[in-house]
């Protein structure tokens, strides 16, 4: 199993503490740049973390992503579109057997509702197909901006911000906005960003946020960016301790994919998909 120890590496080279200067907006933007290149170096594999192999799929493991993990949808979703492949039939389900199906992911009788509509929306309203305008996807029952983001920039190479709470954490964090609401959030970090970034960005912060700056132990002795980041020392300090808390391919563990891209440099989650069969997905340090 492949781990990179170029973060330790990196952020020990170059000690980051310093007393926060007021900031300029342009060199804000031209930070936030950085920023950006430098995630791109450190996450050039960054994708999607949901199995998906068409617009209909990505739509419903999103909608099936709230409050859950991306690998525990990713192990739901195979049983999910063998039995019910495309939106007409999965507009005909009956909602006891969808809710079985789903029921791994959580909150399953709201999401089979939202699934079910969603389906019966796209038969009724779309000839079948999930349309690829933000527009007509935010119509559809349980499809926000998040959600239809994530479709647009993924499925239909759409430009389009997504922001989780990985994005919003790390862009208040980054110092790119002081926004607590995800439109606000998306808005503010569009100004920064030309839009033929906005996609990759969002798969890269998430990245970031879900092996390395972590909501309650961020892991800043070990971050390749801390000597960009005003928030650094947040989170543990120490290299060593720090490096213990990075996750996914980053600590030497599975990713969330069944299925990752060919360039992923870890393992897929065909490991921690049998452990979670037996209840014990915590124990491989999996997060959100
Ligand atoms: S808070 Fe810490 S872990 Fe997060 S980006 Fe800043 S330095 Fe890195």
């Amino acid at each position: 199993m492949k781990a990179t120890a170029k973060p330790t590496a990196k952020a020990a080279a170059k000690p980051p503490v310093k007393p926060r200067k007021p900031e300029s907006h342009l060199a804000m933007v031209r930070r936030a740049r950085r920023i950006n290149r430098e995630l791109a170096e450190l996450y050039p594999y960054a994708h999607p973390e949901l199995d998906f192999e068409n617009p209909f799929q990505l739509l419903v493991a999103t909608v099936l992503s709230a409050q859950t993990t991306d690998l525990r949808v990713n192990q739901t979703t195979p049983a999910l579109f063998a039995k019910y492949p495309t939106p007409e039939d999965m507009a005909a389900a009956n909602p006891e057997e969808l809710e079985e199906v789903i029921r791994p992911t959580g909150f399953f009788r709201n999401k089979a509702k939202a699934l079910i509509g969603l389906s019966t929306a796209l038969r009724d309203e779309f000839g079948g197909e999930v349309p690829g305008r933000l527009a007509d996807l935010v119509t559809l029952p349980g499809v926000g901006r998040k959600t239809a983001n994530v479709v647009l920039g993924n499925a239909f190479g759409v430009p389009g911000i997504t922001v989780d709470t990985h994005f919003g954490r790390l862009a208040r964090r980054f110092g790119w906005t002081t926004e607590e609401d995800p439109v606000k959030v998306e808005l503010a970090v569009a100004e920064i960003f030309p839009k033929s970034e906005w996609t990759m960005l969002s798969h890269r912060v998430v990245f970031h946020g879900r092996r390395i700056c972590h909501s309650q132990k961020p892991a800043c002795g070990a971050c390749p960016i801390a000597p960009l980041c005003p928030a650094y020392g947040e989170g543990e300090l120490d290299p060593e301790k720090a490096r213990k808390l990075l996750k996914y391919e980053m600590g030497g563990q599975p990713g969330q994919r069944l299925k990752p891209p060919s360039d992923f440099p870890g393992e897929a989650a065909a490991r921690a998909d049998a452990a979670a069969h037996q209840g014990r997905v915590a124990d491989l340090g999996v997060d959100t």
